[in-house]
């Protein structure tokens, strides 16, 4: 690269580490090699985030690196000119843990504490990507490069935003997802993410705000019966794996029974595809309304194109 703006990598790596500012032609063809409007140079870096990924060890890091960059433009474009009155302004509310250790409880309080302050009605959730937009999240769907990363998200507190795979294009898994990103914005906010234990926070508040203890309970089997279970899942729009872990960890199924059903969905292949499709995963909106609204040309031209072009093709229906 340094070759091709005509620079010494010397020179690059003190630009890039913020050593030393290049001078407005040094600019000029490094926006071109580049691709990137000059502009974007100058937006203010007010703070970045790491972003949380479910299996962070392993995630290809420039997989990573590439899809983090394409989820701060986003946030770019959700913060740029007048962008934010178009949309909903953010309201997650931020309810840390308090206990240690067996903390399974504190967060199926928390996931039940959401659900009445959003106004919830009791039973399945209709639209999780709705319902997150609906409350000022940005939710994206973009091509994560590896099937080991199903989703992660950037817990800015102006504008949050969740980056959904699409690589497995599976509505109930990517409905778990989404509520599991929910999960980190409520439980872990901006605090340090991507360890064992927020993992499990997390997937267990995806769980209960997905299937509330006392709205499911009395549904779920205590032994393998398929047709129940085929049911459910058309119901509560998640899978038959998310039924049985959350049947195990409510009680209504012991372990020994879990683990038959867990093998027998293996042996029939179901662990990789489930049967009982749901259809086409749930589809964001508010980027959408974002690069259509009159700012949106404006933070256009601020920003690099081709990630902005990814960004609209991800709307795209
Ligand atoms: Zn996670």
């Amino acid at each position: 690269m340094a070759q091709r703006a005509g620079l010494t990598p010397p020179a690059l790596s003190q630009f890039e580490s913020g050593a030393a500012r290049p001078a407005a032609a040094t600019q000029d063809r490094l926006s071109t090699v580049l691709e990137v409007p000059t502009a974007f140079f100058a937006l203010p870096l007010l703070d970045t985030h790491e972003g949380f990924f479910r299996s962070l060890r392993r995630t290809a890091v420039a997989d990573r690196r590439r899809a983090r960059a394409v989820a701060h433009i986003a946030h770019d474009l959700a913060t740029c000119g007048g962008a934010a009155a178009r949309i909903p302004p953010p309201s997650v509310p931020r309810i840390s843990v308090t206990t240690v250790g067996n903390d399974g409880e504190d967060v199926d309080r928390i996931a039940a504490e959401v659900r009445t302050v959003w106004g919830i009605p009791r039973g399945p959730i209709a639209n999780v990507v709705e319902l997150l937009e609906s409350h000022g999240v940005i939710v994206t769907r973009l091509p994560l490069g590896s099937t080991d990363v199903d989703a992660f998200s950037l817990p800015f507190s102006d504008r949050p935003i969740v980056v959904l795979g699409v690589e497995k294009n599976d509505r109930a898994r990517s409905r778990f997802d989404a509520a599991h990103e929910l999960g980190h914005l409520v439980l872990h906010g901006e605090q340090v993410w991507g360890m064992p234990e927020t993992e499990r926070q997390a997937h267990r508040f995806a769980a209960s705000f997905l299937m509330p203890a006392q709205d499911i309970a009395d549904q779920l089997p205590q032994r393998t019966d398929w047709p129940r279970l085929f049911e459910l899942k058309r119901r509560w729009q998640v899978s038959l794996a998310a039924l049985l872990m959350r049947a195990r960890s409510l009680g209504c199924m012991a372990e020994g029974d879990y683990l038959t059903a867990v093998k027998a969905s293996s042996a029939r292949g179901w662990r990789r595809l489930e049967p009982v499709p749901l259809g086409a995963p749930e589809q964001p909106q508010l980027l959408r309304t974002l690069l259509e609204a009159p700012s949106g040309e404006l933070c256009r031209g601020m920003l690099p194109t081709s990630v902005v072009d990814q960004l609209a093709q991800a709307v795209a229906v």
